[in-house]
């Protein structure tokens, strides 16, 4: 089969389409035929070798694959050859023309969902929905800030804070981007390249401050993000690439409270309710991921690039 493969830690360039043996699943694991991969910025982070992760050289990357099933090892009681699935993480990587993964790391796409969807499903709609529902708290009445809504895991969160009756304020940096997350559910869109647009955000809450900030880019805008919180504000640091300066009164003076996860660290139980509820917004229509560009899995190194560019709209996905 074709993969890609990772045979030194670098730009990339580094990724390599190569012909390869085509794994087998052993008991308790899954052989799926991969018809779509999602691109995360993440696994850029990895091929650089500056992530806390560090795979064994060569690799595969990916841990976002959908598909069907094709092959399922001893034991295997949950899936058949033929179903419709998708991952959340992988044995052998998702950047492939086939995956193995452990049964447990396999949940079912419902019909309404494209492979292309389903690709987008486990690291942006699973971080989302950790975020909102099991560090923030989030309910139902509760304005959020969404800050960086174009992209991923942006759209997801703007959509499951919809199904939770949440107001919703999102920000993107183009004209294409805040339209499609005005279009995914916020209410209200800001740019996040316009001078002031922060008070502009003061101002749409009538000056009491946003209850929730899910933040994607926080060594950029943490310090200001405290500034905009009401009482009992929580931040959600969901995606930084650097150091931040925060005024820690801005804190103390709202009860307020910044918390952060990476996805690697969910729980078992947490999981669950994660597939469950996706599962569910998938079949009753209130999750829709977003593709935006669909690529040959040839082009991973032009994926790579462009998922670090700015001026996101929704998934980049790759087609083996
Ligand atoms: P993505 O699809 O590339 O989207 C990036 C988002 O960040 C876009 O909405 C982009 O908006 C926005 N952005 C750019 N500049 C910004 C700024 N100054 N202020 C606020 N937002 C800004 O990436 P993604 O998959 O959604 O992931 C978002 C971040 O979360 C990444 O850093 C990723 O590594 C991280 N992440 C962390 C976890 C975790 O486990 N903690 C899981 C998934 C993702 P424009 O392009 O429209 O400007």
């Amino acid at each position: 089969m074709k993969a890609i493969r990772v045979h030194a830690f670098g730009g990339p360039e580094v990724l390599k389409l190569e012909d390869v043996p085509t794994p087998r699943a052993s008991a308790g694991q899954v052989l799926i035929r991969v018809k779509a991969t999602g691109v995360n910025p993440y696994d850029t982070y990895m091929r650089n070798g500056t992530y806390a992760i560090k795979p064994p050289l060569p690799y595969t990357p990916g841990s976002d694959a959908a598909g069907t099933i094709e092959a399922v090892g001893d034991g295997v009681t949950r899936f058949k050859p033929g179903d419709r699935v998708y991952t959340a993480n992988t044995v052998t990587g998702a950047y492939a023309e086939h995956t193995v993964a452990l049964e447990s790391q396999v949940n079912p796409l419902p019909d309404r969902a494209s492979f292309s969807q389903g690709a987008g499903l486990w690291v942006p709609y699973g971080t989302a929905y950790h975020a909102l529902r099991h560090h923030a708290d989030a309910r139902g009445g509760e304005t959020v800030l969404v800050h960086g809504a174009s992209g991923g895991v942006g759209l997801a969160a703007v959509q499951i804070a919809r199904a939770l009756g949440m107001r919703i304020l999102g920000t993107g940096g183009t004209p294409q981007g805040l339209d499609l997350a005005r279009r995914e559910g916020a209410h209200q869109v800001f740019d996040h390249g316009a001078a002031g647009y922060q008070e502009a955000i003061l101002a749409a809450t009538g000056g009491q401050g946003v209850d929730v900030i899910l933040e994607m880019l926080a060594n950029v805008n943490l310090g200001a993000d405290l500034k905009l919180l009401a009482r009992q504000g929580r931040v959600v640091v969901i995606g930084s690439r650097g150091d931040a300066t925060i005024t820690p009164r801005d804190l103390m003076t709202r009860r307020a409270s910044v918390r952060a996860f990476t996805l690697w660290s969910i729980t078992p139980p947490e999981e669950r309710e994660v597939h469950a509820a996706i599962f569910t917004g998938l079949e009753n229509g209130t999750l829709r991921p977003v593709v935006g560009k669909e690529l040959p899995l040839a082009e991973a190194a032009q994926a790579h690039k462009d998922v670090m560019a700015p001026g996101a709209f929704g998934k980049i996905v790759l087609l083996p």
